[in-house]
């Protein structure tokens, strides 16, 4: 592997002078959604207006929506304290149901995904280079962020009926794969695919991934497609024979010491996907020369410290990553059909939001609830313009 591969140019399209967008003649949607009023209230049914498509939008009719681990901290204050209402959802699949006159890659019909984020500065180093996910003035969230382009609106996510995204934030769904399995890669997928992709995982490098959910599944799935050897450390013995169903090579459970021990200097990078506070300092164990731990779980409480002499020792790495960028994303989504990838789920409907939010905080999920935007109560209506 080649650390530091740098990341594909971003997608050819052209960077429009914001201002140039300008409403279609028609209304926005009056749409139905689930989301927290406060961070004790849980998922209530909800009504949400959406602005009607500009010139470069893209209004999309929601078919699936996953839930990300992220979505749970962010909707109950974990993360500090939020804009209420507040929908989330950012692994969207739904199909283009209209566009403005200047978009001209998608068309009606088209099945397209939305991911994490739906805008960012477009001028920085960052977006440049289509790492739009670190733009230097800060992305802009697919919910709970300040809109900077539609009047400082708040974003509001994708458990919900329809949203309307600049085409330059909307991903192509390959034909082929299934919809609903599709949409935990706009997150879930994206996320463990650009650290992997970032130290060029090839055939012959040892992959741990740490925390079997929604994201530690994905990782395995797409590192096993690189052609990697992967190791699984879980908290969970039940989880043991499913990671090996996923493709595993091995499965170590964590709280055991000598399991942990005999894993020792055998593993090129970890991805840790684990969302609470838990010790690094037995994983850099594993870890050998030159060995990098990927932190992408983003507990609410804070960590044990990491031990500099653990890194010192083989020269390792300790790094974060977070998403990833608008053309990476693609790329993923093109693998994902090369190599007929996509995310073990279970599909829930709105009424079992709440329900699938306790068992994922539990870690009784393989390995992603899939929102069935289809049983959102109240049908589309057309709002005052
Ligand atoms: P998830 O489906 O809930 O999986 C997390 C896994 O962590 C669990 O299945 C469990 O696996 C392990 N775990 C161990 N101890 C735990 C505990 N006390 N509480 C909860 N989990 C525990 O979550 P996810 O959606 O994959 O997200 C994982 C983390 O990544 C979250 O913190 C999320 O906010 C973050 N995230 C970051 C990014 C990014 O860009 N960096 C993107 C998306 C999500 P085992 O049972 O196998 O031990
Ligand atoms: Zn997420
Ligand atoms: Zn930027």
């Amino acid at each position: 592997m080649t650390p530091g591969r740098p990341v594909p140019p971003p997608l050819a399209r052209p960077v429009l002078p914001a201002d140039t967008s300008t409403p279609l003649p028609g209304a926005g949607l009056t749409v139905a959604a689930y989301g927290a009023v406060s961070e004790d209230s849980g998922l209530v049914p909800l009504t949400l207006s959406r602005r009607a498509p500009k010139s470069d939008d893209v209004e999309i009719a929601i078919e699936f929506c996953g839930l990300c681990h992220s979505d749970v901290h962010a909707t109950r204050g974990e993360w500090g304290s939020q804009n209420y209402p507040l929908v989330p959802g950012h692994e969207i699949v739904g199909t283009v149901s209209r566009v403005g006159s200047a978009v001209q890659d998608f068309a009606p019909g088209d099945r397209v995904g939305v991911g994490c984020m739906v805008d960012s500065c477009r001028e920085c180093d960052s977006c440049l280079d289509g790492l739009e996910q670190y733009c230097e003035k800060g992305m802009t969230g697919t919910y709970g962020a300040k809109d900077a382009r539609n009047g400082d609106a708040i974003t509001q996510g994708g458990y919900s009926t329809s949203v309307v995204v600049d085409r330059r934030y909307v991903v192509r769904v390959p034909a082929g794969l299934d919809p609903a399995a599709v949409a935990p890669l706009l997150c879930a997928g994206i996320t463990t695919f650009s650290p992997l992709r970032h130290f060029d995982v090839e055939e012959g490098d040892v992959v741990g991934v740490v925390g079997l959910g929604g994201l530690g599944h994905m990782a395995v799935k797409l590192a096993k497609a690189m052609g990697a050897r992967v190791l699984v450390f879980t908290t969970s013995e039940t989880k043991v024979p499913a990671a090996l169903e996923l493709g595993a090579d091995e499965v170590i459970l964590s709280r055991d010491e000598d399991a942990m021990a005999a894993a020792n200097r055998s593993i090129d990078l970890i991805i840790d996907t684990v969302a609470a506070p838990h010790d690094l300092n037995p994983y850099f164990r594993t870890l050998r020369m030159d060995g990098a731990l990927f932190q992408l779980g983003l507990p609410a409480d804070a960590m044990p410290p990491v031990n500099p002499r653990s890194l010192m020792r083989r020269r390792l790495a300790y790094a974060g990553s977070m998403i990833g960028g608008i053309a990476e994303t693609q790329e993923m989504l093109d693998f994902c059909a090369e190599h007929q990838v996509v995310a073990d789920i279970e599909l829930v409907s709105a009424a079992r939001l709440n329900e699938a939010y306790r068992r994922m905080v539990e870690g009784d999920v393989k390995y992603r609830f899939v929102l069935d935007t289809s049983t959102l109560q109240a049908p589309a209506k057309e709002a005052d313009a």
